[in-house]
């Protein structure tokens, strides 16, 4: 279906847009390496009191009571707790503590866990991220860093099929064909890092697609080359008869619900049976579903304070075509829930409709919709994950616990959507700063507003950005063209420019790039265009709708890449095939997810595959 290849670049969306409830991998500082940003060991000696607060403790709730942490773990929770008079106290009145939120299914990369922490989450796990970010979190953690962030627990690099989901965004990764690979190429990713294994069991047939997956023989060879090693085994499906498959594989814990058929009682036996649990993704359901969800959570007074313009975007984005009902992961969790079916909040952020942090507390809500209590939904994002996963330490209020905790006025307990109204939150006993996070957030929506009235770049008038015809590899506007390639990703790609001879209708010159892609985790060539005064400025060309160009090639595919200020260093991309004749080529800026106004880069040449490259551009405009 050529939609996956159309909307595969577009790497925030980075999921099939057909085959939808899916993995979005780390292509973070694409153009740009982006800055660590481990904080330096602290030395955690903090010790308060929280006095006369609700508590639910990760089971129960205790109406009025006091939790006493010290040195990063709670040293005492009760009605009873008597710490001395020097601790210092917090008064809880009107509030309730909460065990730090547990999200059970994220693509974690950039400032996601930041994000994550500052709406109350303090671990995430990951279902498939770039194993290398991973391994360096872990490592961060481990010294005792990363105090402003979530914890993190990855998946590391998913198990799918040649060409299977997970494949699409670029970066090469191993794959899997039979039964007999399963042992070493699951003591691969345990050697990598992996806390548990993740497996893609999905055709994608339910969306009308066929994507290639593995057969049922080599998951449950997966499954069983996992528990050899003692790590757990999860299932991204995409149907229920993929579900139930996974099942009697016996992997712990599917990591979606399926859309596509009407709950099942013999299914709920079956997940009853084998004692697995469920991450059913409301979330990105009710993207994929387009019921009501990420849209009404960037509209909520309590979030949108903390929400960045990225985030506010990401949350009203959709797929591009609606499949399924959301009645059924509805039913199907009644079911579940009826056989005592570990059910887990977990959100796929940063899937469209949904973002690290804030989309948690819209799967809680989501939840209760679907038939659990308020408790219960709690629980789901708490003691339930950590007991799933094997978290000993967190997802509890208890002694000896870290404290991991979020203290939220009202009471949540009795209403879901309490859990918004965020006082603080703490991990292993450190206030994360929720209102420096606030601050810079205000200062980058004004700088929105600022760019978004600002006028257009000074020579952009015709919306001419370059015809070559001067001879040179110039512009009417902003910085110009530069070679941009994956070297300073530490890739070897390479690539230059020169203008040549015999442009397109009938003109004198045009652009000749020339390169060679070298296959890395990430890999492009080609030849970027600043519109900016400086590289990666922003200028509003939001009058502008289309951007055209004629390109001749070698039969090889290309992209463009579109760069926004909004967007990060995550660029949209779409790819286009010229013949060995010029042809036109135009793409809406709307297929690069941006009105314009904050435009930063645009990048024309090869991305993944390997081999030498010839692309030859002209007349490029912005209409
Ligand atoms: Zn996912």
């Amino acid at each position: 279906m050529n939609s996956e290849r159309k909307n595969a670049g577009s790497l925030i969306r980075g999921c099939f847009s057909a085959l939808k409830a899916c993995a979005v991998v780390a292509l973070g500082g694409l153009m740009f390496a982006t800055q660590s940003s481990a904080q330096g060991a602290e030395q955690n000696t903090s010790e308060f009191v929280i006095r006369n607060v609700r508590i639910f403790d990760g089971g129960k709730v205790i109406p009025k009571g006091q939790v006493w942490v010290q040195n990063g773990k709670i040293k005492a929770v009760g009605a009873d707790v008597k710490a001395p008079a020097s601790v210092r106290a917090i008064d809880g009145e009107g509030q309730t503590l909460l065990p730090g939120l547990i999200d059970a299914h994220t693509h974690a990369w950039g400032d996601a866990l930041k994000e994550a922490l500052i709406f109350g989450v303090t671990t995430e796990l990951d279902m498939f991220t770039d194993y290398k970010y991973a391994a360096q979190v872990r490592s961060e953690q481990a010294a005792g860093k990363d105090l402003d962030m979530a914890d993190l627990r990855s998946a590391g690099t998913l198990v799918t099929a040649p060409k299977g989901h997970g494949t699409e965004y670029g970066m090469p990764i191993p794959t899997i064909t039979a039964p007999a690979e399963a042992q070493a190429f699951v003591d691969a990713r345990i050697a990598e890092g992996s806390d548990y294994i993740k497996i893609i069991y999905d055709d994608g047939r339910k969306y009308g697609m066929s994507i290639p997956t593995i057969s049922k023989e080599t998951m449950c060879a997966v499954v069983t080359a996992t528990h050899k090693r003692g790590k757990m085994a999860v299932a991204h499906i995409g149907s229920l008869v993929g579900a139930r498959d996974a099942v009697e594989c016996g992997v712990d814990g599917l990591v979606h619900l399926f859309i596509d058929a009407a709950p099942d009682a013999a299914f709920a036996d079956l997940v009853a049976k084998h004692h697995a649990f469920v991450v059913p993704t409301m979330s990105v359901l009710a993207t994929i579903t387009r019921a009501p969800g990420g849209k009404l959570l960037s509209e909520d007074a309590q979030l949108q304070p903390y929400l960045t313009p990225a985030s506010m975007k990401n949350l009203g984005g959709t797929f591009s075509k609606p499949s399924g009902e959301f009645s059924i992961p509805q039913q199907t969790i009644k079911l579940l829930k009826a056989r005592n079916v570990p059910i887990l909040a977990g959100t796929d952020a940063p899937n469209p409709g949904t973002v690290h942090g804030a989309s948690l507390h819209g799967e809680m809500e989501m939840l209760v919709a679907a038939g659990l209590t308020p408790v219960e939904a709690l629980a789901a994002a708490t003691s339930v994950p950590a007991k799933s996963f094997h978290l000993e330490d967190r997802g509890q209020i208890a002694a000896g616990k870290r404290a991991d905790l979020l203290l939220v006025k009202g009471d949540p307990t009795t209403d879901i959507k309490a859990t918004r109204n965020i006082v603080t939150v703490w991990k292993v006993g450190v206030q994360a700063d929720r209102a420096a996070y606030r601050a810079k957030v205000e200062k980058e929506k004004q700088a929105e507003d600022v760019q978004k009235k600002s006028p257009a770049p000074e020579g952009s008038e015709s919306g001419l950005i370059s015809d070559f015809e001067d001879g040179k590899a110039s512009a009417r506007f902003g910085f110009g063209w530069v070679v941009s390639t994956d070297a300073i990703r530490g890739g070897k790609s390479t690539a230059d420019m020169k203008v040549v001879d015999s442009g397109a209708e009938g003109s004198k010159s045009a652009l000749l790039v020339n390169g060679e892609i070298v296959e890395n985790a990430i890999s492009w060539a080609g030849a970027m265009f600043f519109p900016g005064a400086a590289p990666m400025a922003p200028v509003n060309l939001s009058a502008r709708k289309t951007l055209t160009f004629w390109a001749k090639g070698d039969g090889h595919k290309y992209s463009v890449m579109v760069y926004s200020a909004s967007g990060g260093y995550i660029p949209k991309v779409q790819s286009f095939t010229p013949g060995t004749e010029w042809t036109k080529v135009s793409l809406p800026l709307s297929d690069f997810e941006t009105d314009g106004h904050d435009l930063t880069g645009i990048f024309f040449g090869a991305f993944g595959g390997s081999g030498k490259f010839t692309l030859t551009i002209d007349s490029i405009r912005l209409e």
